[in-house]
């Protein structure tokens, strides 16, 4: 029997990308998985058609995070494709960042990067806590920046509270059994992760300072994800996991 057959997921920012990775994973290992995504309906169809291909379950949910409403458009969808089965297993992976360094970011985009990487995640999480089955999983998506300094300032600060958030909330909702944990990629080869290729030299200077040799796949993140959505991960909770190759760990002299 697959490990996770009989579980619910709910995995933000499917459509494509680390999500997309996420949501295959947990559905190869048995889970009906809600393939949430933003805008791009044919790219979620397509994650729901592989996984169905595969002999796995899922359905599209379409909502705009970052606006008014967010929140019960996605739980609407959600109740509606899990027909009344308690939610297992959160992934909060949706986010934004187009690489505005410092000095640009206006207030406008400043609030918009919180709005979605930010507050659709907490009241997501709010909204999910009374239906998550006790022994459930929230696992939320941060990034390397915490830890490495860039010129992505408001970016690294979302990614900062989303840390504060998964650690806080280990401790509130333990006592359900419900593990609540981070994971941070570090360089990973998606759409986000495209400004590697964006002038030579830029992806062999980013390689230079991974300890793995090479930038991430969506893979590499979606197994971690899948270890902890799983009964092995049981005993790990308020964590924060990089996953990273080990991006940025001391002076790379060779
Ligand atoms: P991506 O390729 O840009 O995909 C983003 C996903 O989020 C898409 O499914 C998109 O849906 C959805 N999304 C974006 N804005 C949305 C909104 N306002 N409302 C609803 N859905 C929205 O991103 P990724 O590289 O896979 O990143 C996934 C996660 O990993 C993010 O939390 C990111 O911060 C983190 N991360 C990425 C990297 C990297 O190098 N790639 C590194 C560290 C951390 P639609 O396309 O349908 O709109």
């Amino acid at each position: 029997m697959a490990v996770l057959t009989d579980k619910t997921a709910l995995v933000t920012g499917a459509s494509r990308g680390i999500g997309r990775a996420i949501a295959e994973r947990l559905a190869a290992n048995g889970a009906l998985v809600g393939v949430h995504y933003g805008s791009n309906d044919a790219a979620a169809k397509e994650v729901v058609a592989t996984i169905e291909r595969a002999g796995g379950q899922a359905f599209p949910i379409h909502a705009e995070l970052g606006i008014e409403g967010d929140v019960a458009t996605l739980f609407a969808g959600l109740e509606a494709g899990l027909g009344g089965k308690p939610l297992d297993i959160l992934v909060n992976n949706a986010a934004i960042s187009d690489g505005t360094p410092f000095e640009h970011v206006t207030p406008e985009w400043f609030d918009r990067s919180f709005a979605v990487n930010v507050r659709a995640p907490f009241f997501i999480v709010q909204r999910a806590a009374g239906m998550l089955a006790d022994g459930g999983r929230i696992i939320n998506i941060s990034s390397a920046v915490t830890r490495i300094a860039s010129q992505f300032v408001h970016y690294a600060m979302t990614k900062g509270a989303i840390e504060v958030m998964s650690h806080t909330l280990a401790q509130a909702l333990g006592s359900r059994g419900i593990t609540v944990n981070t994971v941070s990629p570090g360089v990973v080869n998606t759409d986000m992760g495209s400004w590697i290729h964006s002038a030579p030299g830029i992806e062999e200077a980013v390689v230079h300072n991974i300890a793995m040799g090479r930038v991430g796949q969506p893979n590499d993140i979606a197994d971690v994800v899948g270890f902890l959505a799983s009964d092995d991960g049981r005993w790990i909770t308020g964590a924060t996991i990089d996953a990273s190759g080990g991006h940025w760990l001391g002076p790379n002299m060779s």
